[in-house]
């Protein structure tokens, strides 16, 4: 049985109360110093320690970019173009059956999709790094082996290009998107304006959840980062950079919402994931993280 993942140095309860007094930036050993993301992590750390916890070093890390594979390349690319073709064309038919009186309807519609979009990025993020091995059989190396990347060298994102970052959240969306045009395509426009305030709602929705891990990647980028982002990121519409640190803490056990993160305040305050997490424990007798630990241990 491997052992139980260790805390953090400062934990998550440290973390918690530093978040709590409004500063969100964990800045002790246990979280990555991203500024300065050659080095991640800080220089008497690394004086300390010959191998590196974090980072493009890391031997976990490596091993995982080496099992990027050219077929998982095709699938990213296919979903991407699939995805925008779509987006595309729905797009056009939502303006087409634009009403004013319907724009009320149209807001909420629209942050209720933003707040549904943040509650699974944190569901898919939560599952993908507490359960399940990058050894399970063809799903593993595809799906979870790029979050075991992610924590061992967080600002390896930061180097994927548009199609290696966006792919899997855009292959998510191509089923509802694909539903959503065949509607468009077949019903009448009396019929859709009927259903239009769901249609904003299932597109919003679809677009941020596939706009999730390039929200995610902004979160991680500290240089070049356009104007327009860093504003969204300043009022917190998407993801901000300090709030995601929380995240990036050993064991990496809380604040797993990467669209908005602003479903990261109350499902902490309820205690959300601990409680998930040992019902699950108590049922099946699978230990959370322990995946994830077994990557973040390998320093040969
Ligand atoms: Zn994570
Ligand atoms: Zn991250």
């Amino acid at each position: 049985m491997p052992p139980r993942p260790r805390r953090g140095v400062i934990g998550r309860d440290a973390a918690m109360a530093a978040s709590a007094a409004s500063s969100e930036v964990p800045r002790a050993r246990g979280s990555m110093a991203e500024e300065d993301p050659n080095q991640n992590q800080p220089e008497e750390e690394a004086r300390e320690e010959r191998a590196p916890r974090w980072g493009p070093q890391h031997a976990g890390a490596r091993e995982l970019a080496d099992l990027y594979s050219p077929g998982k390349r095709l699938q990213e690319w296919v979903s991407v173009m699939l995805c925008a073709i779509l987006v595309i064309f729905n797009s056009y038919h939502l303006v087409i059956n634009f009403s004013v009186d319907q724009a009320h309807y149209i807001l909420i519609a629209i942050v209720a999709g933003m707040v549904t979009a943040d509650f699974l990025s944190g569901l898919v993020h939560w599952g993908a790094d507490t359960w399940g091995s990058v050894d399970m059989p063809i799903f593993g190396k595809a799906f979870i082996r790029p979050f075991r990347e992610h924590h061992i060298d967080p600002t390896a994102i930061t180097r994927h290009d548009l199609v290696e970052t966006n792919g899997d959240n855009c292959l998510a969306t191509l089923l509802p998107l694909s539903h959503m045009a065949y509607k468009f395509h077949t019903l009448s426009p009396e019929a859709v304006r009927e259903t239009y305030a769901w249609e904003c709602y299932v597109f919003a929705l679809a677009v941020f959840v596939t706009l999730t891990n390039q929200i995610h990647k902004w979160s991680h980028t500290y240089f070049g980062l356009p104007r327009w982002v860093t504003a969204l990121q300043a009022v917190h519409i998407v993801l901000p950079r300090r709030h995601h640190r929380v995240h990036h803490v050993a064991p990496h056990e809380t604040y797993f919402c990467i669209t908005t993160g602003w479903l990261n305040y109350p499902l902490e305050f309820l205690g959300f994931w601990p409680r998930l997490e040992r019902l699950i424990e108590a049922v099946t007798g699978e230990k959370p993280r322990a995946d994830d630990f077994k990557w973040t241990q390998k320093v040969k």
